[in-house]
């Protein structure tokens, strides 16, 4: 005979919330749960000879020729060794040539790997010591990734229209660099010859522009903060200039003139935007570099200082309602998302291709707190809870570090809603202590002090929960990694006893010690339950069709298992 359990047949019953009960069969997204290639590996790898060093500055000075589809050029590299050691590792596709890379006069020599160029030097470079070494390098661009890199267009009038965007594919697509997300240099210098008649916008602050007497001028620019290598960008054009001020932060747009009408409206909404996120999160934080927005023929880019935008001057994303339930077309959706990477992403950057929730999760979820400042709490929880059906919870949004690879896209939807369910998490924990949760002033101040800790700085998602918890005095471990490492929600599993008249509830999730607390019952009057999982038990007279859970407000699955196959009693 087959040995039978002593347990009790539990069924489920009532599955999942209506928004997920409506939604159309989708198909599964592309996996990102395969062995990594050699190619990742190189690139994503924070290998000996990118260790041994840290970057310290950056002068990139390129001659970009429009009708050759042409660039080249060198990238001065200042760098300061932590340990001694004769190579380092930089980055530049291999379809450039490497003209020649010299130390003091001496040229350098080097081997190539596919798209990585290990650099080695005559004599040991002692730790402490800074050098610089300049990259000279030319070639034709390939217009590969998202939005082709670095893209040779033409603008409606037939102008030239040359443009970047080259996160995921990396900044050695066009450009000699450290294509890593671990290290930033302090600033660079960007300065791009083009001919005359066109203009470069780049990031940083505009310095000056130089004619050439060849028919070419110098556009220079330079950042006064670390950036991202895949951040640097060129945007070449027939650009026609309009700006406006915040206090002492600038502003500046550059359109194509039959956009700057259009433009001039759509852009009024940048004002709104930086007045939320200075007042969620801190001031805008390239000040000195000042904020603009550019037009492009992509849909956009947060490129730091320089957000490049084609969405059409219109609301919405590219003229749809982006979540669905009517929020969407108030505001620009490339306006606020790519700004809010100015904080998000810019500022307090990921560390590791794998942590890029650092970026993702929270410029979305900044976008509904946008929504919130903007439009007032309804429609944030409106807007915020219409990212469900965009979630697939298929795969962990943390997956393996080392991979030149992007997570998959719940990183975003399922990132904000995670950080949504957070918010509810620290208003639970100040109404324990007694402190005023219906302001949330418990976890805005967190998002503040977590903003202003993380500025600037390289991050890994292990920091970021270990500074929540110190700040909560509580360990989040358990939380994060339910929603980060784990692909399946957690789900509420409740139980009404008919004869007791009370309600029994556990978690039934993936990670072990996940005990989120959760509001329960009547929606007037909502109480807090502290499951785990076990079985506990709570006093409810009205009903198992009463018993709500707030489903709005955490981002969790809900199973009301049958009365009959209630577990015996804890
Ligand atoms: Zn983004």
């Amino acid at each position: 005979m087959r040995a039978t359990g002593p347990s009790i047949a539990i069924v489920v019953v009532v599955l999942l919330s209506p928004v997920f009960a409506q939604q159309a069969p989708r198909t599964p997204p592309p996996t990102t749960l395969r062995a990594p290639t050699h190619a990742e590996v190189l690139r994503g790898e924070y290998g000996r000879y990118r260790a041994n060093n840290d970057l310290v500055y950056y002068d990139l000075d390129v001659r970009v020729d429009p009708d050759k589809k042409w660039i080249s050029g060198k990238n001065t590299v200042r760098f300061k060794m932590l340990k001694d050691d004769t190579r380092i590792q930089l980055d530049l596709f291999s379809n450039f040539a490497i003209d020649r890379i010299v130390l003091d006069k001496a040229e350098l020599k080097y081997t190539r790997e596919l798209n990585t160029v290990v650099i080695d030097f005559p004599q040991t470079l002692r730790a402490g010591r800074t050098y610089s070494i300049d990259f000279h390098y030319s070639g034709q661009p390939q217009e590969i990734g998202r939005f082709d890199a670095l893209a040779f267009k033409k603008d409606p009038m037939g102008g030239h229209w040359i443009n970047t965007a080259n996160e995921g594919v990396g900044s050695a697509v066009w450009w000699p660099s450290k294509d890593s997300w671990r290290d930033e240099p302090e600033g660079m210098d960007i300065r791009v010859s083009i001919p005359n008649d066109l203009v470069d916008v780049s990031n940083g602050r505009f310095i000056e522009k130089t004619d050439l007497g060849d028919g070419y001028t110098k556009w220079h620019y330079r950042v006064h903060y670390p950036i991202n290598s895949y951040n640097v960008s060129l945007n070449i054009g027939h650009y026609v200039h309009f700006g406006e001020q915040m206090g002492d932060l600038t502003l500046d747009y550059y359109v194509l003139p039959g956009s700057l009408d259009k433009a001039k409206q759509q852009f009024a909404q940048s004002k709104g935007m930086i007045e939320a996120f200075d007042k969620y999160f801190g001031e805008y934080p390239f000040k000195k570099d000042g904020f603009k927005l550019i037009e492009v023929p992509y849909s956009g880019m947060e490129h730091q200082s320089a957000v490049t935008y084609g969405n059409r001057f219109a609301n919405g994303y590219l003229e749809r309602d982006w979540t669905g339930v009517g929020i969407s077309l108030k505001f620009d959706f490339i306006i606020i998302h790519e700004s809010a990477h100015e904080w998000f992403g810019n500022a307090v950057s990921a560390a590791d291709q794998a942590d890029m929730w650092i970026h993702e999760a929270w410029a979305t979820y900044l976008e509904c707190l946008y929504v919130e400042h903007m439009f007032g709490y309804d429609d944030y929880v409106k807007y915020t809870n219409g990212y469900k059906t965009k979630i697939a919870n298929a795969e962990p949004i943390i997956v393996q570090r080392g991979i030149a690879r992007d997570p998959n896209q719940d990183m975003y939807f399922k990132g904000a809603l995670f950080l949504h369910t957070l918010r509810s998490v620290v208003n639970d924990l100040s109404r324990r202590s007694g402190e005023a949760a219906e302001a949330d002033a418990k976890f805005f101040k967190l998002l503040r002090d977590l903003y202003a800790e993380f500025k600037f700085k390289n991050n890994f998602t292990e920091e970021i929960v270990g500074f929540v918890s110190k700040q909560l005095g509580q360990d989040m471990t358990p939380i994060f990694d339910q929603y980060l490492r784990r692909s399946a929600l957690p789900v509420l599993e409740l139980t009404f006893n008919e004869n007791e008249k009370t309600m029994w509830y556990r978690w039934n999730a993936a990670e072990r010690g996940f005990a989120m607390p959760i509001r329960v019952g009547d929606p007037a009057r909502w109480q807090t339950i502290q499951p785990s999982a076990d079985w506990k038990s709570l006093p409810w007279t009205s009903g198992p069709d009463a018993f709500k859970v707030a489903t709005d407000l955490y981002y969790v699955n809900v199973a009301f298992l049958d009365a009959g196959g209630r577990p015996a009693k804890p």
